[in-house]
């Protein structure tokens, strides 16, 4: 499959997103590499994003607000967004896992997954308001 082929770009998008923790879209993450890569192109960063989120080698997190954000970090753990600036955050909670643990042991179908992000004023918003 030519789309599993090793790629330069790939491999430069997947460190980008390891660097950092800001949660990216994919056009921050475009133009943050035109610098290194002035030939690529948006529908190439937007492909090699699906792919890596496909392989589980990033996170495609929806949050929201109506645009995909990436994280390099793919161990479990939540995120929170602030609705005045649309910054995407780490959050810990505690407690999440036996709340979901608990959604399996009341219902009789199969859970296979969920969805949890939070959302409100980030600390920097909370504090210049
Ligand atoms: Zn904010
Ligand atoms: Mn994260």
């Amino acid at each position: 499959m030519a789309a599993l082929k090793y790629s330069r770009q790939r491999e430069a998008i997947k460190k980008f997103l390891m660097e950092r923790k800001d949660h990216p879209t994919a056009d921050m993450i475009y133009l943050g590499l035109l610098d290194k890569f002035p030939n690529l192109s948006l529908g190439t960063v937007y492909r090699n994003l699906t792919l890596l989120s496909d392989t589980g080698e990033i996170n495609r997190l929806r949050l929201g607000d109506g645009t995909d954000h990436f994280d390099g970090n793919t161990a479990p753990h939540y995120h929170f967004i602030c609705e005045k600036c649309g910054r995407v955050m780490d959050i810990a909670v505690d407690g999440l896992d036996s709340f979901i643990v608990s959604a399996d042991s009341c219902f009789y179908g199969k859970i296979k997954g969920h969805v949890a992000y939070f959302y409100g004023e980030c600390p920097n918003c909370l504090e210049t308001s």
